[in-house]
């Protein structure tokens, strides 16, 4: 895709998008040429699922867009966590305890705070990754304690297949459980959790009327891959 066409994509979106949403455009399978086309016009927040590419591509623009933002949103392995925490400024998809409490860790012998989200899966999706209500519920004691995490929300995917209405409902599942935790969490931390990362470019219209506060939309931005 050329020039024109990126920033023409960002600007149809923003036209879509109500004030308070976010605008995350998902660079995976996309040349850094392509990061820097959409940052020339404007375009500030960028995630990346998996770290071998990821880190090419932010070696290779972080002289050229020094005030690019990072965001990781592929499934995080253990043994990646010490990389995407001095890589990634946000982390979108923590989806297990074990994972959450090493990153907790790492992040503070790293002298690092990045923002994250828990990924949720409120519907059955084989292969996909996600607490459920009661698993988070039950791992709120925990959540209370970490020290070194900027906990912003919930992050979430929609199955493939689904009607308009349900995805409304899916996403709007979603909010009343952020909406829920949010209640229960220390004040100080939950003055933090008011984003949701809901959306991606199939569904991003139905998450927004949900209350999104994220979009994360790659083939729409940057054509698909
Ligand atoms: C790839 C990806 C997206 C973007 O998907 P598009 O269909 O290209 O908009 C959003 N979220 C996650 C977690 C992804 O892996």
């Amino acid at each position: 895709m050329d020039n024109l066409t990126i920033a023409g994509c960002l600007e149809a979106l923003h036209r879509g998008l109500p004030p308070g949403v976010t605008l995350l455009a998902v660079s995976k399978g996309h040349p850094p040429e392509a990061v820097e086309q959409a940052y020339a016009a404007g375009q500030r927040h960028f995630g990346e699922s998996r770290l071998q590419e990821a880190g090419a591509k932010i070696r290779a623009l972080r002289q050229r867009c020094p005030d690019l933002e990072w965001h990781f949103i592929g499934h995080l392995q253990a043994n990646k966590v010490r990389p995407v925490a001095r890589a990634f400024a946000w982390i979108h998809s923590l989806d297990r305890l074990s994972l959450i409490q090493r990153l907790d860790r790492i992040a503070g012998e790293e002298e690092r705070c990045p923002q994250v989200f828990l990924q949720v899966k409120l519907r059955p999706d084989p292969g996909k990754a996600g607490f459920s209500s009661e698993q988070l519920t039950r791992h709120l004691p925990t959540l209370n304690h970490l020290s070194h995490l900027k906990l912003r929300g919930l992050m979430t995917m929609a199955p493939l297949g689904l009607e308009p209405d349900q995805l409304h409902r899916l996403f709007s599942d979603c909010r009343q459980l952020a909406h829920q935790l949010r209640a229960r969490l220390p004040s100080a931390m939950a003055r933090d959790f008011n984003q949701l990362s809901m959306g991606m470019s199939r569904d991003w219209p139905q998450a927004v009327a949900a209350g999104s506060t994220f979009v994360r939309i790659g083939n729409a931005v940057f054509g698909s891959r």
